[in-house]
Formats: C-alpha cells, sequence, structure tokens
C-alpha cells in the first residue's frame, strides 16, 4: 500500500487525506521535517502558498521539501500549484520549481475568484468538476508539461511526469478520478524503485 504524505502547515488538507483514504492510500498528515521520512508520494494542498513559504522558513523545513519534491511523486493543488511551479508573478516568490510553467497568483478577478464549472478533461469519466478559489493562472507550461484540462483556454489540471498539478480543488467534489490518477502516479513510481 503507497504512503502518501499531506503538507497539514495550513490550508485545506484534511480533506485530501480522507479522499486518498477513500481510494485505499495509507495516509500521513506531514507537519515537521521527520514526518516525511518513508512517503512514496506527497500533496502539497490549497490554502496561502506565501504563508506556506513563512511556515516551512520557521521550522527549517524547505530544503527537507525540496529534496522529496525533486526524487519523488507530488502532487499541488492551487497553493501547492504555485508552490511547485518554475516562475511565480503577482508577486513573484520563491518555489521549488520542478514543474516547468509560469503561474500567476490571484489571477482571476473578484466577479470570478470563487467558481464552480464543469470542464472537458482528457481523464476518461466525461467532464471534470472543479472547483475555483482564489486560483493562480498558469500562464506558461513547458514542452514536457501535458494539459489534462483546461479553463478558457489556460491548463488548469497539468501532468509532468511524476508531478501533478491542479489550479482547482479536486478535494472538495466527489469526484476522485484526480486523486486516484495521482495514487496510481504514485504506485507506478514505487514499483520502478522497489528493490
Ligand atoms: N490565492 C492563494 C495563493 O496565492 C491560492 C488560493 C488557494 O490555494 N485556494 O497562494
Amino acid at each position: 500500500t503507497p504512503n502518501i504524505g499531506v503538507l497539514a502547515l495550513q490550508g485545506a488538507f484534511e480533506v485530501h487525506a480522507r479522499r486518498l483514504s477513500e481510494l485505499g492510500a495509507r495516509t500521513r498528515l506531514v507537519r515537521k521535517p521527520e514526518d516525511i521520512e518513508g512517503l512514496d508520494g506527497l500533496v502539497i494542498p490549497g490554502g496561502e502558498s506565501s504563508t506556506f513559504l513563512k511556515n516551512l522558513e520557521r521550522v527549517g523545513f524547505y530544503d527537507v521539501l525540496d529534496t522529496f519534491v525533486r526524487n519523488k511523486p507530488v502532487f499541488g493543488t492551487c497553493a501547492g500549484c504555485i508552490l511547485i511551479a518554475r516562475e511565480v508573478r503577482n508577486p513573484a516568490q520563491a518555489s521549488f520549481g520542478v514543474l516547468d510553467a509560469t503561474v500567476e497568483r490571484n489571477f482571476y478577478g473578484r466577479q470570478n475568484d470563487s467558481m464552480i464549472l464543469n470542464s472537458d478533461t482528457t481523464l476518461p469519466g466525461g467532464p471534470l468538476e472543479m472547483v475555483f478559489i482564489r486560483a493562480p493562472r498558469i500562464a506558461e507550461i513547458g514542452p514536457n508539461v501535458e494539459t489534462l484540462a483546461s479553463r478558457a483556454g489556460d491548463p488548469v489540471l497539468v501532468r509532468q511526469g511524476r508531478i501533478l498539478a491542479a489550479t482547482f480543488h479536486p478535494e472538495l467534489t466527489q469526484d476522485l478520478r484526480v486523486h486516484q490518477l495521482f495514487l496510481d502516479i504514485v504506485i507506478e513510481e514505487k514499483a520502478k524503485t522497489a528493490p
């Protein structure tokens, strides 16, 4: 059984853990650097990316996560997507940079800052319900990044190998396909590195 951590410093971590448990994964809330030990994958949830960065500094956590996301499957949603992107704008801030993408924080103005959309996806099973909350926009992606769903022409669900990112909150719907995809990625990677 894969062991998946959910970064639990701030933001929407509980529901992610519940969704992954529903799919049969073992889950662990990651609150301290040593909690990352032995995990096969990590979810970085939504929240406020600048607050995440502050918390990571305070507990000397950034470097441990940096090493993890460079080597293991990671799923960043919303603020988590911002934290793993190569470049962050509006304003610029530090990021792990493992996802070859440029993201703009808080892109969708007041009127649109939270909304639910149904969009086509390349995931089997028809359109995907997506909840956006003060979402970033993925403005550019590199050649190795695959778009799995988009909103008005902008990618909102992307994959780059073992890295998965969504600008929306898949944990807030009953549709488990995005979490299932991450679980599949984790299982696949774990099989590759098995002794
Ligand atoms: N606006 C937040 C940020 O810039 C992201 C919002 C979210 O995660 N729902 O970090």
